[in-house]
């Protein structure tokens, strides 16, 4: 079962939601109606608000990425007429999977207007609350990777985890600047501080210009004179944190959350890198899990089957007690609707299917032999299934739809 479940991506496009439904608009809706519902959606969700938690951070992408594509009239017609297979790469446009949040803030950022203004919100990913690109090179900190374990009970309700990671913070002895003291800057001799270098050359169609990254800075305009020996001048130091993250609901193994800007800080106060928690699940002792469902195998005996009884089930929220009808034949699949695990992608829960076996006894008893072959010589006894029983294969297509 356990192979069925492929690696998958919170954004994955077979599971993607309706963009009309994500945004919470009619198929009909007018562009403001649409804009208006993003900004609430976008304000609602948006990571300053949410700090560490990666379900509003999927919430807020997915948002973003339903209005990219309602907000523009061609992308939107190609969507209403095809859904989301008009909108992958290769339908022409280049559409991606997911937008990044850069992408949102550079394109988007005018929606949160005065909402997140001044310091609210306004160092983002290092772009201002209106999506303005700053002209220096900002530097990204590196991507840090963790597993994170889940038993099927976090899956069910979602989880916060601490967890304790090594990761580059930013220096404390020079506040992440890497200089000794503020003023041992200078500004770079090579580019005079605009990180970028520009070179006329000479070539038969006439004069050609290029500009490149400043070799001598790496593009941030600026050199040090004096370095911090706390961090040798990289303004960022290795320390053990505890990072609280919480799972959304419903998550599988293989799944990879992306938290942005809570991985590894830049040297000298650029952007962080993001976290990228790697979902692993711990195998239930009892319930298997097929997707959103969960699935248990349990035997009754014979007598049991003929006469009808009830059984105890084990369930992800304590036992439950379910009737066992009289004449219940072998491979009778019992459905407790709503019991299974939700999913990051739809609404609702997945059941927990009870597959009820039929116990064989392997020795018998001269006397439990006498009954049974009298039982043997009933005419009840000899198997008649019913014309419009379904075969085994119709009952599983039945359970797996
Ligand atoms: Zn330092
Ligand atoms: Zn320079």
């Amino acid at each position: 079962m356990r192979g069925s479940s492929l690696p998958t991506n919170l954004f994955s496009e077979m599971s993607k939601r309706d963009y009309y439904e994500v945004l919470g608009v009619s198929r009909n809706a007018k562009p403001e109606e649409i804009k208006k519902a993003y900004r609430q959606k976008a304000l609602k969700y948006h990571p300053d608000k949410n700090p560490g938690d990666a379900s509003a951070e999927a919430k807020f992408k997915e948002a973003a990425e339903a209005y990219e594509v309602l907000s523009n009239p061609e992308k939107k017609s190609r969507y209403d007429q095809f859904g989301h297979a008009g909108m992958s790469n290769n339908f022409g446009g280049g559409y991606g999977r997911g937008m990044s949040m850069d992408d949102i803030f550079s394109q988007f950022g005018d929606i949160f207007g005065d909402a997140f203004g001044g310091g609210f919100g306004g160092g983002f990913s290092g772009f201002g609350s209106s999506g303005r690109r700053t002209s220096r090179r900002v530097n990204k900190g590196s991507n840090l990777r963790i597993k994170v374990k889940l038993s099927l009970e976090d899956i069910l309700n979602g989880a916060e985890k601490k967890i304790k990671v090594n990761k580059y913070v930013s220096c404390s002895s020079c506040k992440g600047t890497g200089a000794k003291d503020g003023s041992a800057f200078r500004s770079c001799s090579t580019c005079g501080g605009a990180g970028r270098v520009t070179r006329v050359t000479n070539t038969f169609l006439g004069q050609m210009q290029t500009t490149s990254t400043c070799p001598n800075c790496g593009g941030e305009g600026q050199t040090i004179e004096d370095k911090c020996s706390s961090c040798y001048g990289n303004g960022i130091v290795k320390e053990e944190e505890v990072i609280s993250i919480n799972i959304p609901a419903g998550v599988q193994e293989g799944m990879q959350l992306a938290l942005s800007g809570k991985g590894n800080a830049a040297p000298r106060g650029g952007i962080p890198g993001d976290l990228i928690v790697l979902v692993e699940e711990i195998p239930h002792e009892k319930l298997i899990r097929d997707n959103m469902n969960l699935l248990y195998d349990h035997h009754i005996s014979f007598p049991q089957a003929a006469l009808g009884t009830s059984i105890e089930v084990p369930t992800l929220e304590g036992k439950a007690r379910i009737k066992i009808e009289p004449g219940t034949q072998a491979g009778k699949v019992l459905r407790l609707k709503g019991k299974g695990l939700p999913s990051v992608n739809a609404y609702g829960r997945g059941d927990l299917l009870v597959n009820i076996n039929i116990w064989t006894p392997q020795s018998v008893s001269q006397e439990e032999k006498d009954m049974l072959q009298k039982l043997q010589e009933s005419d009840n006894f000899v198997p008649r299934p019913k014309k419009n029983e379904k075969s085994f294969f119709e009952r599983m297509k039945d359970v797996f739809n």
